[in-house]
């Protein structure tokens, strides 16, 4: 007993003695100082070598950052690094709140990587094997292979119904061929997070991303309650369209009847041409013009950008922060099209929030307060190449043109939007589900969720694994939510701005051009913060309330 008692008592002492009052908040502040030394050079060469990487398609590039990325993980796959994280959270004492953010993160960027190394290997080659499966699968209709480009003009344009089945199938293929795989990858992800105390993996990705899957399932049950009725109106008016088109009636309406795989975008019906508008326009002069009279100068953003169309080069479009010291570039492929005057509003939106970061906070801190966040200012900003108002003022139109652009494009982003939601929810309560027991009847379980939220029917017969053929499941798991997120809060910062910044009482014929205020607002409130707040905290001091979906329903249902 005796034994027994000193054995605790010295315990007891052990973690004492690591709980160490104020010289804690010392320890961590050293700390913290060796790690940024060592993390900062290296994220900032990773980003520099997967800037040239993505401008010129160099595969020796695209190896040396692998390299690069390898190196950072190994910092933070630390054990006892993290041992010693772990304490100072576990102590409780850190008072100064920029202290106790850093080790909030760094305590999360740690966490996610403590994976024993042989686990994490395999997890690594599962998720190389399934994408390179994928990419170098073609389906096939009778017996000859299709790219997915074919399969979308044949779901666009095809009125014969059993070539738009075949050609629908011929995109879910490849789920068939992975899912095996697939399942695996997500029963080792599912075995790594256990090893940190976690229920499965999506409940450590959900924590890790400093959110909280009750929150979350609120948000999503209420965005469902609000467009449960407009969407099956808009449905209903829809589906007479489409089955008008194909001379059938809207109960025989399958899956291949509408224009997307996975019915997660508009339908060309609605889809509305605005590229005449765009036509022999400077797409980049139009932004530089547009954000400068916001009060967010990008000309040294544009300066350092790479902006148009170069063999080898990435073929769509990012924003980067190199270094969170201001050096932020563009990576675009412009071309006079409305889709691309979308696209760098929306890249700029995100380069405007890396820019005015307030470089005084810690490099941990200098980055946005959560990737919806900087998605929210990013579509909050694209959203503008198909408001008529702004439109008008920037393209001078006449006020029939913007008449006319405004018919249709309300129209239009009502559909998108609703739509969008609707798609989001199936993704996000799949993927909770999958990872909750990935060995149920999965495939029965994609479609139960697809004709509950999308209202589209099952295909007769037992279903396939085509869900898995959507790439986001291996790429990027259990990250769609984002994406909905972003948009609730570019509702809810158009909200806020319109009636408490402009002081309007209504958002009728807003442009959002040559108005200052906005820029102020966006950098002292949103940017300047970085990730100083953690994003709900942010989001309620900026706006003066947290998150709510009721923005984006009152923006887009009316
Ligand atoms: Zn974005």
């Amino acid at each position: 007993m005796k034994t027994l008692y000193y054995i605790v008592m010295s315990i007891v002492l052990i973690v004492l003695a690591g709980c160490g009052a104020n010289s804690n908040q010392d320890q961590l502040d050293a700390f913290i100082q060796v790690h940024v030394q060592k993390v900062e050079p290296l994220a900032t060469k990773a980003n520099l070598t997967y800037w040239d990487a993505a401008t010129t398609g160099k595969q020796e590039k695209f190896r040396e950052l692998e390299q690069l990325q390898l190196e950072i993980r190994r910092i933070y796959s630390d054990s006892n690094d993290f041992k010693k994280l772990k304490n100072f959270k576990e102590c409780g004492d850190i008072e100064n709140q920029r202290l106790a953010r850093q080790l909030e993160k760094l305590y999360l960027a740690y966490l996610q990587n403590q994976v024993e190394p042989q686990l994490l290997k395999r997890i690594v080659e599962l998720d190389t094997k399934v994408q390179e499966m994928y990419s170098n699968y073609r389906g096939t209709v009778d017996g000859n292979e299709v790219t997915m480009s074919d399969i979308y003009t044949i779901l666009t344009t095809e009125k014969d119904c059993n070539k738009r089945e075949a050609a629908w199938k011929a995109s879910k293929q490849v789920g068939d061929v992975i899912i095996d795989d697939f399942l695996q990858l997500v029963r080792l992800r599912n075995q790594a997070a256990k090893s940190v105390g976690f229920e499965n993996y999506h409940t450590l990705s959900i924590f890790t991303g400093e959110q909280d899957v009750e929150q979350l399932d609120r948000i999503f049950a209420e965005l469902s309650g609000l467009t449960d009725e407009p969407f099956k109106q808009l449905k209903k008016e829809l589906d007479q369209i489409l089955a008008d088109d194909y001379g059938i009636s809207p109960e025989d309406l399958m899956p291949w009847h509408y224009h997307d795989p996975f019915f997660q975008r508009t339908p060309l019906v609605y889809e509305l041409n605005l590229d005449s508008y765009y036509k022999d326009r400077d797409i980049k002069e139009l932004a530089r013009r547009y954000y400068a009279g916001a009060g967010l100068p990008v000309d040294d953003i544009l300066a350092r950008s790479d902006l148009y169309d170069r063999k080898g080069k990435y073929p769509h479009a990012f924003s980067f922060d190199a270094d969170r010291n201001g050096d932020v570039r563009v990576l675009a492929n412009l071309q006079d099209t409305e889709r691309w005057m979308e696209t760098i509003l929306h890249e700029l939106g995100h380069a405007v929030y890396s820019k005015y970061h307030d470089r005084s906070e810690p490099w941990l801190l200098r980055e946005p307060a959560h990737s919806f966040t900087t998605e929210a200012v990013a579509m909050f900003f694209g959203r503008l190449s198909r408001n008529a108002a702004w439109m008008q003022e920037m393209l001078k139109l006449s006020a029939q043109e913007r008449k006319e652009i405004e018919e249709v494009s309300t129209k239009y982003l009502q559909f998108q939007q609703i739509l969008f939601a609707r798609w989001a929810m199936v993704m996000y309560n799949f993927e909770k589900q999958l990872y909750a027991d990935p060995n149920q009847d999965l495939n029965s379980l994609w479609w139960d969720l697809v004709e509950k939220y999308q209202f589209i029917k099952r295909p007769p017969g037992k279903p396939d694994a085509g869900w898995a053929s959507k790439l986001h499941f291996t790429t990027a798991p259990c990250y769609y939510h984002n994406y909905m997120l972003g948009e609730l809060l570019a509702s809810q910062l158009h909200h806020h701005i319109v009636y408490n910044i402009f002081g309007l009482d209504s958002d009728r014929d807003l442009s959002y051009v040559g108005d200052k205020r906005l820029g102020r607002y966006l950098r002292e409130n949103i940017f300047a913060p970085c990730a100083l707040y953690h994003w709900d905290k942010m989001i309620t001091k900026a706006t003066g309330e947290p998150l709510n979906p009721r923005y984006f329903i009152e923006q887009f249902i009316r």
